[in-house]
């Protein structure tokens, strides 16, 4: 009878002996960045892992996901989910940025599908593996950066996709349902000391798409007959920006976004202008009352002259639930492969001002998201690069498989612990009735008034 320790030995040994393979893994997928619900080639790339590794699997879920299933030697249990994301964003002016079309991974989500398949490396050593209970759910998944706003309606529009996010769709399509708790873990360059991080939050959001609609006119000759729909979205953004003092600290309000489409020929008068708009906060509550406060904000731009405007509120995602018991695993398996002094905890309040659809996870099942060390520079920007792939895929890779030892092995008792300690926040039900109502188009027209 191996001990936990002797297991965890084991499943260490083997991430070590192929982290070259993994690290390589991770850089092809760097290297051909695709952004979310377009992960094609990431995809047939985590799929071919799969088969290499002889983990039935099903792909194509919520268009590009990739779902495996590796069943312990010890019966029937539990399902853990170790998660990676396969999208990267738009970054074009990142040095690994696709030529095309502009995707780079200024997220380091490509170290996500190393570290997910370098924990199944460790989990699907024989001896290992008969020592588990329950599975283990390798769960490759689609956007998690929620860009491309018009695209993604599109899809919805064509019935691909209900959800604009990879997570979210996969719970509508009950992908999760058969899981009982889920692991992942991100990089970050912000670490300072610290190699990893545990605890915290992140913020609540909803993603808004604003079409302002005026009349096209000479700009030179006829600027009179015309209606200028980019001095609306302009004065929206001023309207916007007069309200940020009124937000309270503790809610984090980040109020932000892209003009999509400004206008088609500078002679001419501006009568199609499209913004993407994100309005976070800390709870969906805040983020309730800030989306109307800045809905009036739209309306004052279409107001001031005399233009339409449509806004389609798009539910976006909510605040991340560390799992107490998931994440005391990460941390004690961090602390023990890195050191004590290098895992640093966050207060539950803690939110570092974004947002990943793992929070709408964690309102479900029991998850933690966790931060590793690895990266430099600012997350989303030309410098966000991983430079230390021992730390951004390698470490992460062995504590995930640590975890899961704790989890599935002893007739999966740390598993089942999770669960008895666990209240859902909201039944899946629940929460796409909740991400269903938030779902809204308004329209108004400011020369109507
Ligand atoms: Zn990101
Ligand atoms: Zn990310």
């Amino acid at each position: 009878m191996s001990t936990r320790n002797e297991l965890k030995r084991k499943a260490c040994e083997a991430i070590e002996k192929r982290k070259n393979e993994l690290i390589a893994v991770a850089k092809m997928i760097l290297e051909n960045p695709e952004t979310g619900f377009s992960e094609a080639k990431t995809s047939r790339l985590v799929a071919r892992e799969f088969d290499l590794r002889g983990i039935p699997y099903r792909d194509r879920l919520a268009l590009t996901g990739v779902k495996g299933e590796i069943k312990g030697g010890r019966g029937p249990g539990p399902k853990v989910s170790v998660i990676g994301e396969l999208d990267a964003l738009l970054v074009s002016e990142h040095a690994s940025a696709d030529s095309k079309t502009g995707a780079a991974h200024a997220c380091g989500h490509h170290a996500q599908i190393g570290m997910m398949l370098g924990a199944i490396t460790g989990l699907q050593v024989p001896e290992v593996l008969s020592h588990l209970s329950g599975s283990i759910v390798p769960f490759a998944v689609p956007a998690e950066e929620f860009v491309q706003v018009e695209r993604r309606m599109a899809l919805r529009d064509q019935k691909r996709i209900e959800f604009l996010s990879g997570k979210q769709e996969l719970i509508r399509l009950g992908e999760f349902d058969d899981v009982d708790m889920a692991i992942m873990c991100h990089t970050a360059s912000d670490m300072v000391k610290s190699t990893f991080a545990v605890g915290g939050t992140s913020n609540s959001h909803v993603v808004k798409y604003i079409e302002f609609i005026g009349k096209g006119a000479h700009a030179g000759g006829s600027p009179h007959l015309g209606i200028n729909a980019l001095n609306a979205a302009a004065w929206s953004i001023m309207a916007v920006h007069a309200n940020r003092e009124v937000f309270p600290e503790s809610e984090t309000v980040r109020l932000h976004g892209i003009i999509g489409y400004g206008g088609e020929s500078v002679s001419a008068v501006p009568s199609d202008v499209r913004l993407e708009w994100r309005v976070r906060s800390a709870t969906p509550e805040a983020v309730a009352r800030n989306s109307t406060k800045i809905d009036q904000c739209f309306k004052a731009g279409a107001l001031a002259v005399g233009a339409k405007v449509k806004i389609t509120t798009i539910p976006g995602y909510m605040p991340v639930r560390n799992n107490s018991g998931l994440q005391g695993l990460f941390k004690q398996n961090a602390q023990a492969l890195v050191g004590k002094d290098k895992v640093v905890q966050m207060p539950p309040n803690r939110n570092r001002g974004g947002s990943t659809d793992m929070g709408d996870l964690s309102q479900i099942i029991p998850a933690c998201h966790p931060y590793t060390a690895g990266a430099v520079g600012a997350g989303h920007s030309k410098d966000y690069t991983i430079t230390d792939y021992e730390m951004a895929v390698v470490n992460p890779a062995k504590i995930m498989a640590m975890v899961v030892i704790d989890l599935l092995a002893d007739g999966a008792a740390g598993a089942k612990e999770v669960l008895e300690g666990w209240q859902p926040a909201m039944t899946k039900d629940q929460y796409l009735a909740f991400q269903r109502d938030r779902a809204q188009v308004v329209e108004f027209d400011g020369g109507e008034v």
